[in-house]
């Protein structure tokens, strides 16, 4: 009976597996076609200077409301254009339509985009960047790259090459996630990020009693600064979490204490308005410890 059992339970698998994998090439088709017509949106969330409480920029972070399964997570459908390839015109149209939403905003603000490891392994990239720059008129250094650890799996000349090569288009370099991979001091070392973001796993649950995550939030943050690099502090959600990021000497916020990511419009408004007083809270990052 457990054999029947087995060989059933491997049929059911299979036919599940089926149903996955048609569901997942449907899924592909329709961000195929939302690319092309339009269905694909950037969202804009602001990072914040910790000293200043001011926003110094914007992390532009890719949205898909498909027309009948509605808002499909970018964990998901970003996962997907990986593995099919679309990740290259997807990620080339979010790098062209960041930065011409750059261009609208004052010189002191800069934009984040996020560059997939398959981006990033695109000997074409540096000339993808530089024209989409020269085409909204902004300078190099108002955009940042964002790239995750995974990037330094691949060929160790090739990444070199390729970092040689973004520095000297002169945009400027972030270290996504940083503390979920592999962490090794070996990529600080050689290469040339001007930020680092703590990952939100590490903000989440610092504030309890007896946590590491403060211990570590602070390392990072005093190594980075004297390597000359920034810090953020992802996934902010709390007073009490903003306050102790701030001890900790990150230099930078993003999380929802500020705002969630807003549309193009919402955020240009933001930069108007200034920060939401809800977030000015006690400045207790100022004032001595205790
Ligand atoms: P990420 O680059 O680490 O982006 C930060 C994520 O944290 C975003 O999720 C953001 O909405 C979320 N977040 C920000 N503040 C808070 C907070 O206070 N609390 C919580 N719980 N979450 C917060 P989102 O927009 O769902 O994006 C998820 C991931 O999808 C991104 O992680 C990035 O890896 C990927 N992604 C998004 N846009 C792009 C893109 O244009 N290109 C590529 N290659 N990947 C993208
Ligand atoms: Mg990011
Ligand atoms: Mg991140
Ligand atoms: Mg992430």
């Amino acid at each position: 009976a457990a054999k029947d059992n087995g060989r059933g339970r491997f049929f059911f698998y299979a036919e599940d597996l089926h149903a996955e994998a048609k569901a997942r090439a449907a899924l592909e088709k329709d961000l195929r076609e939302a690319l092309v017509k339009g269905g694909l949106e950037l969202n804009y969330q602001p990072v914040i200077a910790a000293a200043e409480e001011k926003i110094t920029g914007f992390e532009a972070l890719l949205r898909w409301n498909h027309p009948e399964k509605g808002r499909i997570s970018p964990e998901k459908f970003v996962k997907i254009a990986e593995e099919t390839g679309l990740i290259e015109q997807i990620g080339e149209w979010a790098l062209r339509t960041a930065c011409h939403d750059l261009a609208k905003w004052p010189d002191d603000v800069r934009c984040a985009v996020n560059v997939s490891p398959l981006q990033f392994a695109n000997p074409k990239l540096p000339a993808i960047i530089t024209s989409a720059i020269a085409e909204a008129g902004i300078p190099a250094h108002r955009l940042e790259l964002e790239i995750t650890e995974s990037v330094f799996l691949s060929d160790d000349a090739n990444t070199d090459a390729m970092f040689a090569a973004l520095k000297k288009v002169g945009v400027r370099l972030a270290l996504d996630d940083f503390g979920t991979g592999y962490s090794s001091l070996g990529y600080l070392k050689k290469a040339p990020f001007d930020k680092i973001k703590i990952d939100q796993s590490f903000v989440r649950g610092a504030t309890e009693p007896g946590s590491r995550n403060g211990a570590i939030i602070q390392s990072i943050t005093s190594l980075a600064h004297a390597l000359g690099m920034d810090t953020t502090a992802e996934g902010v959600e709390t007073l009490d979490e903003l306050d102790l990021v701030r001890v900790l000497g990150c230099s930078h916020i993003q999380g929802y204490i500020y705002d969630k990511p807003l549309s193009m419009a919402d955020a240009t408004e933001r930069l108007r308005t200034g920060l939401d007083a809800k977030a000015q809270g006690p400045k207790s990052a100022r004032a001595p410890r205790q």
